[in-house]
């Protein structure tokens, strides 16, 4: 059996000394995180070296020992992840974090160890008692997931943190899929637009126009305000935590509209077909509507890639070079003047079948990811 990792986010209800702790915790681990980012200027990253320096580093800073000494260990491996997509993406070296950032957190691994003949773990979820067991932190109460009775899975870690001053944890799990193998019948190609976000090759359009409108005008509200209050004042922080919190709501409404749509995608198909993302042309836009979008689509992409897993579907990704919105998918003739992002629909001039853009290049997305499948079947 196959295994995946999964994501489960609660909302924290430290106690006032718990609360404390945590604060810490994120500190220490934003001090490491900083100290060693700092030393890989000058000594290149490598996790094992750097954990060899740390109980030096301790006994010179003492008031590290009063954190779970895991995280610490973490915090030095979240540095080399960061240096590890560095190198492979080419873009966005490691920076140093500040204490103002929107979101601060700490991670800390679950560690198993056994003592006489009993199984200890150093994270525990209790879904009846509503409580994590966290190291250091011991029992603390929680809230989320109604409906789940019991986690069946190996908790690998947790990530604890602090948004628009409410405390969540986010367990990863280890679990195993349990679903039948099936014989694909269905298929669908998806393209991901500006206009509307998705539009499948049957037709159906999911928009998410509406939130992002009412969260636009509250956000460019909440700035003109941020930018107008006095430095350092009162009203300036109530303003920015205002803003801190509109940002979290339109984050959880993407969330849960993505969670929505491929539920249903990967639920009435299966073979699904997207094209990959270009990922440079993504991130240098600093529009509004323009990160939102871009956030979309690479949440959709990845719910829908892993939701497929779960259920043993098939996802295909077509490549970038492939032209999806310049062939007819009628008949196959390529028109080079579709280039131009502002021509919506086209009559074919070889089999005058009239394409709107983005339908017609979802139907071709299909129809690669077909031929894709088409593939693999004949070499398995
Ligand atoms: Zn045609």
């Amino acid at each position: 059996m196959e295994k995946i990792l999964k994501g489960y986010v609660f909302r924290l209800y430290p106690t006032k000394e718990q609360a404390i702790l945590i604060e810490k915790s994120i500190g220490c681990s934003r001090f490491i995180y900083n100290y060693f980012l700092d030393i890989s200027k000058e000594e290149k990253i490598n996790a094992y070296n750097y954990i060899k320096k740390l109980p030096e580093l301790i006994n010179e800073y003492l008031w590290l020992k009063e954190v779970d000494s895991c995280l610490l260990r973490c915090s030095i491996f979240n540095l080399d992840n960061a240096y590890q997509k560095y190198f492979k993406e080419k873009k966005g070296l490691p920076k140093f974090k500040s204490k103002t950032r929107s979101r601060q957190s700490y991670r800390t691994n679950n560690i198993t160890s056994n003592y006489k003949e009993k199984t200890y773990n150093s994270i525990e979820l209790d879904l009846n008692k509503k409580i994590i067991k966290l190291p250091k932190l011991k029992e603390v109460a929680i809230k989320g997931y109604r409906n789940l009775k019991q986690i069946n899975g190996k908790i690998i870690n947790a990530t604890v943190y602090k948004e628009a001053n409410k405390y969540y944890v986010s367990v990863c799990v280890e679990e195993y899929i349990n679903q039948p193998i099936i014989t694909p019948k269905t298929i669908i190609g998806l393209d991901l637009g500006i206009k509307n976000l998705v539009i499948t090759s049957d037709g159906k359009v999911y928009d998410n126009q509406k939130y992002i409108q009412k969260y636009e005008k509250k956000i460019k509200g909440l700035q003109k305000w941020l930018s107008r209050s006095q430095k350092g004042s009162k009203n300036r922080e109530k303003i920015r935590l205002k803003l801190a919190r509109v940002y979290q709501k339109l984050r959880n409404a993407r969330k849960y509209l993505i969670h929505q749509i491929s539920k249903e995608i990967t639920e009435e198909n299966d073979i699904i077909v997207a094209e990959k993302l270009k990922i440079n042309q993504m991130v240098k836009n600093s529009h509004l509507s323009k990160q939102i979008y871009d956030a979309s689509w690479q949440e959709l992409i990845r719910c829908i890639s892993y939701k497929s897993k779960w259920k043993n579907k098939k996802f295909y990704q077509i490549d970038t070079s492939y032209p999806s919105s310049q062939i007819c998918s009628h008949c196959g003739y390529k028109n080079k003047e579709l280039k131009n992002l502002k021509i919506r629909e086209w009559e074919c001039p070889k089999c005058q079948n009239k394409n709107e853009r983005d339908l017609n290049a979802s139907i071709n997305i299909m129809n690669e990811g077909l031929k894709q499948y088409m593939d693999e079947l004949q070499f398995n």
